[in-house]
Protein backbone atom coordinates (compact mmCIF):
# COMPACT_ATOMS: atom_id res chain seq x y z
CA UNK A 1 0.00 0.00 0.00
CA UNK A 2 1.29 3.12 -0.35
CA UNK A 3 0.86 6.12 1.69
CA UNK A 4 1.24 8.85 -0.92
CA UNK A 5 -2.15 9.77 -2.52
CA UNK A 6 -0.76 12.97 -5.14
CA UNK A 7 -4.17 14.10 -6.75
CA UNK A 8 -7.12 15.38 -4.92
CA UNK A 9 -9.76 18.08 -4.65
CA UNK A 10 -10.98 20.89 -2.07
CA UNK A 11 -13.47 23.50 -1.90
CA UNK A 12 -11.29 25.85 -3.41
CA UNK A 13 -11.85 24.19 -7.16
CA UNK A 14 -15.12 21.16 -7.08
CA UNK A 15 -14.25 18.63 -3.80
CA UNK A 16 -17.13 18.73 -0.81
CA UNK A 17 -14.30 18.88 1.86
CA UNK A 18 -12.82 22.05 3.12
CA UNK A 19 -8.66 21.59 2.85
CA UNK A 20 -8.19 21.30 6.30
CA UNK A 21 -11.18 18.92 6.31
CA UNK A 22 -9.74 16.89 3.78
CA UNK A 23 -6.04 16.75 5.23
CA UNK A 24 -7.50 15.66 8.57
CA UNK A 25 -9.62 12.74 6.48
CA UNK A 26 -6.17 11.85 4.64
CA UNK A 27 -4.22 11.67 7.43
CA UNK A 28 -6.98 9.40 9.76
CA UNK A 29 -6.36 7.20 6.35
CA UNK A 30 -3.00 6.45 6.44
CA UNK A 31 -1.54 9.08 3.89
CA UNK A 32 1.75 10.33 4.97
CA UNK A 33 2.70 12.71 1.87
CA UNK A 34 -0.75 14.12 -0.05
CA UNK A 35 -0.64 16.34 -2.77
CA UNK A 36 -3.60 18.91 -3.07
CA UNK A 37 -4.44 19.46 -6.83
CA UNK A 38 -7.63 21.65 -7.32
CA UNK A 39 -8.37 22.46 -10.57
CA UNK A 40 -6.43 25.35 -12.01
CA UNK A 41 -6.55 27.01 -8.18
CA UNK A 42 -3.85 26.77 -5.56
CA UNK A 43 -5.52 28.61 -3.32
CA UNK A 44 -6.11 26.16 -1.13
CA UNK A 45 -2.23 25.39 -0.39
CA UNK A 46 -1.17 27.24 2.79
CA UNK A 47 -4.85 26.00 4.72
CA UNK A 48 -3.74 22.77 3.64
CA UNK A 49 -0.08 23.13 4.65
CA UNK A 50 -1.15 24.26 8.51
CA UNK A 51 -3.48 21.28 8.29
CA UNK A 52 -0.84 18.66 7.15
CA UNK A 53 2.07 20.05 9.71
CA UNK A 54 -0.82 19.88 12.72
CA UNK A 55 -1.45 16.09 11.55
CA UNK A 56 2.60 15.45 11.25
CA UNK A 57 1.81 14.66 7.42
CA UNK A 58 3.71 16.31 4.18
CA UNK A 59 1.60 18.54 1.92
CA UNK A 60 3.18 18.74 -1.32
CA UNK A 61 2.07 21.59 -3.44
CA UNK A 62 -0.10 21.12 -6.09
CA UNK A 63 -2.30 22.03 -8.89
CA UNK A 64 -4.58 20.22 -11.55
CA UNK A 65 -4.23 22.24 -14.78
CA UNK A 66 -7.49 22.61 -17.89
CA UNK A 67 -5.14 22.13 -21.02
CA UNK A 68 -6.77 21.99 -24.67
CA UNK A 69 -4.49 19.40 -27.16
CA UNK A 70 -6.28 18.82 -30.59
CA UNK A 71 -9.80 17.70 -29.61
CA UNK A 72 -9.36 16.65 -26.39
CA UNK A 73 -9.73 18.25 -22.90
CA UNK A 74 -6.53 16.90 -20.76
CA UNK A 75 -5.99 17.50 -17.29
CA UNK A 76 -2.37 17.89 -16.31
CA UNK A 77 -1.32 17.76 -12.96
CA UNK A 78 1.87 19.67 -11.10
CA UNK A 79 3.59 18.50 -8.34
CA UNK A 80 6.13 20.54 -5.76
CA UNK A 81 5.23 23.26 -7.62
CA UNK A 82 5.99 27.03 -5.83
CA UNK A 83 1.93 28.46 -5.87
CA UNK A 84 3.58 32.19 -5.69
CA UNK A 85 5.60 31.41 -9.59
CA UNK A 86 4.12 33.82 -11.63
CA UNK A 87 3.76 32.83 -14.92
CA UNK A 88 1.95 29.64 -12.93
CA UNK A 89 -0.06 32.20 -11.39
CA UNK A 90 -0.84 34.37 -14.35
CA UNK A 91 -1.58 31.28 -16.25
CA UNK A 92 -4.00 29.89 -13.76
CA UNK A 93 -5.86 33.07 -13.36
CA UNK A 94 -6.40 32.96 -17.52
CA UNK A 95 -7.86 30.00 -16.90
CA UNK A 96 -9.92 30.92 -14.16
CA UNK A 97 -11.11 34.05 -15.93
CA UNK A 98 -12.70 31.55 -18.96
CA UNK A 99 -14.96 29.68 -16.68
CA UNK A 100 -17.46 32.29 -16.05
CA UNK A 101 -18.61 32.76 -19.22
CA UNK A 102 -18.39 29.22 -20.03
CA UNK A 103 -20.69 28.41 -17.12
CA UNK A 104 -23.15 31.09 -18.51
CA UNK A 105 -23.55 28.88 -22.15
CA UNK A 106 -23.65 25.60 -20.11
CA UNK A 107 -26.91 26.97 -18.40
CA UNK A 108 -28.26 28.29 -21.38
CA UNK A 109 -27.95 25.17 -22.95
CA UNK A 110 -29.81 23.78 -20.02
CA UNK A 111 -32.53 26.06 -20.06
CA UNK A 112 -33.17 25.25 -24.29
CA UNK A 113 -33.65 21.83 -22.81
CA UNK A 114 -36.33 22.94 -19.97
CA UNK A 115 -34.00 23.14 -17.38
CA UNK A 116 -34.23 26.65 -15.64
CA UNK A 117 -32.18 28.03 -12.76
CA UNK A 118 -28.96 25.84 -13.60
CA UNK A 119 -26.75 28.89 -13.36
CA UNK A 120 -27.49 30.20 -10.30
CA UNK A 121 -28.09 26.86 -9.06
CA UNK A 122 -24.62 25.54 -9.68
CA UNK A 123 -23.07 28.47 -7.99
CA UNK A 124 -24.97 27.65 -4.79
CA UNK A 125 -22.05 24.64 -4.69
CA UNK A 126 -19.15 26.90 -5.86
CA UNK A 127 -17.35 28.02 -2.67
CA UNK A 128 -15.12 29.43 -4.86
CA UNK A 129 -16.98 30.57 -7.79
CA UNK A 130 -13.70 31.28 -9.79
CA UNK A 131 -13.91 27.78 -10.13
CA UNK A 132 -17.25 27.01 -11.22
CA UNK A 133 -17.10 24.33 -13.47
CA UNK A 134 -19.13 20.70 -14.12
CA UNK A 135 -19.58 19.36 -10.82
CA UNK A 136 -21.11 21.88 -9.66
CA UNK A 137 -23.91 21.70 -12.56
CA UNK A 138 -24.04 18.12 -11.52
CA UNK A 139 -24.74 18.74 -8.41
CA UNK A 140 -27.58 21.11 -8.91
CA UNK A 141 -28.86 18.68 -11.30
CA UNK A 142 -29.23 15.66 -9.00
CA UNK A 143 -30.75 18.11 -6.58
CA UNK A 144 -33.24 19.17 -9.07
CA UNK A 145 -34.22 15.80 -9.65
CA UNK A 146 -32.70 15.63 -13.09
CA UNK A 147 -30.37 12.50 -12.44
CA UNK A 148 -29.60 10.18 -9.66
CA UNK A 149 -26.08 11.18 -8.41
CA UNK A 150 -23.62 13.32 -9.88
CA UNK A 151 -22.28 9.95 -11.96
CA UNK A 152 -25.04 9.44 -14.10
CA UNK A 153 -25.41 12.96 -14.51
CA UNK A 154 -21.88 12.60 -16.92
CA UNK A 155 -24.23 9.91 -18.77
CA UNK A 156 -27.09 12.31 -20.24
CA UNK A 157 -25.62 16.29 -19.62
CA UNK A 158 -22.33 18.17 -19.57
CA UNK A 159 -20.95 16.01 -22.07
CA UNK A 160 -20.58 16.18 -25.66
CA UNK A 161 -23.73 15.86 -27.86
CA UNK A 162 -25.74 16.38 -24.44
CA UNK A 163 -27.04 19.39 -22.85
CA UNK A 164 -25.12 21.38 -21.01
CA UNK A 165 -22.14 20.41 -22.68
CA UNK A 166 -19.62 23.55 -24.07
CA UNK A 167 -17.11 23.19 -26.17
CA UNK A 168 -14.59 25.00 -24.81
CA UNK A 169 -10.48 26.51 -25.11
CA UNK A 170 -8.09 25.80 -21.90
CA UNK A 171 -4.63 26.21 -21.62
CA UNK A 172 -1.84 25.00 -24.46
CA UNK A 173 -0.56 21.54 -23.67
CA UNK A 174 3.49 23.71 -23.63
CA UNK A 175 2.01 26.81 -21.89
CA UNK A 176 1.10 23.95 -19.39
CA UNK A 177 4.15 22.28 -18.49
CA UNK A 178 5.97 25.44 -18.91
CA UNK A 179 4.55 27.10 -16.18
CA UNK A 180 5.29 23.72 -13.83
CA UNK A 181 8.39 23.34 -14.83
CA UNK A 182 9.12 27.25 -14.30
CA UNK A 183 7.89 27.11 -11.36
CA UNK A 184 9.83 24.16 -10.00
CA UNK A 185 7.25 21.80 -10.47
CA UNK A 186 6.94 18.15 -12.02
CA UNK A 187 4.28 18.09 -14.34
CA UNK A 188 2.19 14.54 -14.69
CA UNK A 189 -0.20 13.57 -17.17
CA UNK A 190 -3.29 12.44 -15.12
CA UNK A 191 -5.68 9.72 -15.05
CA UNK A 192 -4.94 8.61 -18.95
CA UNK A 193 -7.17 5.91 -19.18
CA UNK A 194 -10.22 8.80 -18.85
CA UNK A 195 -9.29 10.26 -22.09
CA UNK A 196 -12.05 9.82 -24.82
CA UNK A 197 -12.41 10.40 -28.55
CA UNK A 198 -16.42 10.93 -28.69
CA UNK A 199 -17.61 7.73 -27.01
CA UNK A 200 -14.65 5.61 -27.35
CA UNK A 201 -11.05 5.36 -25.40
CA UNK A 202 -8.11 7.36 -26.91
CA UNK A 203 -6.11 5.10 -29.23
CA UNK A 204 -3.04 3.83 -28.10
CA UNK A 205 -1.75 6.10 -31.65
CA UNK A 206 -2.75 9.45 -30.27
CA UNK A 207 -1.88 8.31 -26.88
CA UNK A 208 1.92 7.84 -28.04
CA UNK A 209 1.74 11.02 -29.81
CA UNK A 210 0.73 12.64 -26.92
CA UNK A 211 3.06 11.14 -24.63
CA UNK A 212 5.92 12.03 -26.94
CA UNK A 213 5.18 15.24 -27.46
CA UNK A 214 4.71 15.89 -23.52
CA UNK A 215 7.86 14.29 -22.52
CA UNK A 216 9.63 16.48 -25.17
CA UNK A 217 7.71 19.53 -23.85
CA UNK A 218 9.51 18.54 -20.35
CA UNK A 219 6.57 16.32 -18.95
CA UNK A 220 8.21 13.80 -16.23
CA UNK A 221 5.23 11.83 -14.96
CA UNK A 222 2.31 9.71 -15.72
CA UNK A 223 -0.36 9.05 -13.07
CA UNK A 224 -0.35 4.87 -13.33
CA UNK A 225 -2.54 4.18 -9.96
CA UNK A 226 -5.37 6.54 -9.90
CA UNK A 227 -8.71 6.41 -8.82
CA UNK A 228 -9.85 6.59 -12.66
CA UNK A 229 -7.95 3.51 -13.77
CA UNK A 230 -8.64 -0.38 -13.20
CA UNK A 231 -6.03 -2.16 -12.08
CA UNK A 232 -5.62 -3.42 -15.91
CA UNK A 233 -4.97 0.40 -16.26
CA UNK A 234 -2.43 0.38 -13.99
CA UNK A 235 -0.28 -2.17 -15.88
CA UNK A 236 -1.29 -0.94 -19.11
CA UNK A 237 0.01 2.46 -18.40
CA UNK A 238 3.08 1.04 -16.16
CA UNK A 239 4.17 0.05 -19.85
CA UNK A 240 3.41 3.48 -21.28
CA UNK A 241 5.49 5.05 -18.69
CA UNK A 242 8.92 2.70 -19.71
CA UNK A 243 8.01 3.50 -23.27
CA UNK A 244 8.46 6.74 -22.65
CA UNK A 245 10.82 7.41 -19.56
CA UNK A 246 8.53 8.95 -17.50
CA UNK A 247 8.14 8.64 -13.49
CA UNK A 248 4.91 7.21 -12.30
CA UNK A 249 2.15 8.83 -9.50
CA UNK A 250 -0.63 7.74 -7.86
CA UNK A 251 -3.56 9.75 -6.54
CA UNK A 252 -7.47 8.66 -5.67
CA UNK A 253 -8.82 11.95 -7.11
CA UNK A 254 -10.64 12.47 -4.26
CA UNK A 255 -13.60 14.91 -4.70
CA UNK A 256 -15.56 13.90 -1.67
CA UNK A 257 -17.35 11.11 0.33
CA UNK A 258 -20.20 9.32 -1.58
CA UNK A 259 -19.49 11.02 -4.83
CA UNK A 260 -15.65 9.55 -5.30
CA UNK A 261 -15.19 6.13 -6.66
CA UNK A 262 -11.71 5.97 -4.57
CA UNK A 263 -11.45 7.45 -1.19
CA UNK A 264 -8.38 8.97 -0.17
CA UNK A 265 -5.16 7.07 0.41
CA UNK A 266 -5.15 3.06 0.33
CA UNK A 267 -3.69 3.34 -3.26
CA UNK A 268 -2.25 -0.18 -4.03
CA UNK A 269 1.47 -0.50 -5.14
CA UNK A 270 2.45 0.56 -8.56
CA UNK A 271 3.21 -2.28 -10.81
CA UNK A 272 7.26 -3.66 -11.17
CA UNK A 273 9.92 -2.00 -12.61
CA UNK A 274 7.61 1.92 -12.10
CA UNK A 275 10.23 4.76 -10.43
CA UNK A 276 7.70 6.23 -8.39
CA UNK A 277 7.31 10.38 -9.13
CA UNK A 278 8.56 11.72 -5.23
CA UNK A 279 12.22 10.46 -7.03
CA UNK A 280 12.16 14.07 -8.95
CA UNK A 281 11.82 15.47 -5.45
CA UNK A 282 13.39 13.24 -2.59
CA UNK A 283 16.89 12.28 -2.72
CA UNK A 284 17.07 9.09 -0.98
CA UNK A 285 20.40 8.52 0.40
CA UNK A 286 21.48 6.21 -2.48
CA UNK A 287 19.73 7.67 -5.43
CA UNK A 288 20.60 10.83 -7.33
CA UNK A 289 18.13 13.44 -7.85
CA UNK A 290 16.57 12.67 -11.40
CA UNK A 291 15.13 16.38 -12.15
P1 LIG B 1 -14.70 21.02 -15.69
O1 LIG B 1 -13.27 21.30 -15.34
O2 LIG B 1 -15.63 22.12 -15.32
O3 LIG B 1 -14.88 20.54 -17.11
O4 LIG B 1 -15.16 19.81 -14.78
C1 LIG B 1 -14.46 18.60 -14.78
C2 LIG B 1 -14.87 17.84 -13.53
O5 LIG B 1 -16.16 17.25 -13.71
C3 LIG B 1 -13.97 16.67 -13.21
O6 LIG B 1 -12.81 17.06 -12.54
C4 LIG B 1 -14.87 15.85 -12.33
O7 LIG B 1 -14.92 16.45 -11.04
C5 LIG B 1 -16.22 16.05 -12.98
N1 LIG B 1 -16.49 14.96 -13.93
C6 LIG B 1 -16.23 14.91 -15.24
N2 LIG B 1 -16.64 13.73 -15.76
C7 LIG B 1 -17.17 13.02 -14.75
C8 LIG B 1 -17.76 11.73 -14.62
N3 LIG B 1 -17.92 10.93 -15.68
N4 LIG B 1 -18.18 11.34 -13.40
C9 LIG B 1 -18.05 12.15 -12.33
N5 LIG B 1 -17.50 13.37 -12.38
C10 LIG B 1 -17.06 13.80 -13.56
MN1 LIG C 1 -13.11 17.72 -10.53
MN1 LIG D 1 -8.98 15.41 -13.84
MN1 LIG E 1 -8.79 15.67 -10.47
Amino acid sequence: MLDYDLHCHSTVSDGLLSPAELVARAAGRGVRFLALTDHDDVAGLPEAAAAAAQHGMQLINGVEISVSWRSHTLHIVGLHIDPASEPLAEGLHAIRNGRGARAQLMAESLARCGIGGALEGAYRYAANPSIIGRAHFARFLVESGHARDVRSVFKNYLVKGKPGYVAHQWAALPDAVGWIRASGGVAVLAHPGRYTAGRKKMGSTTLRELLREFADLGGQGIEVVSGAHTPEQYAEFARYAQEFGLLASCGSDFHGPGESYRDLGCLPDFPMGCRPVWQAWETAPTQDKVL
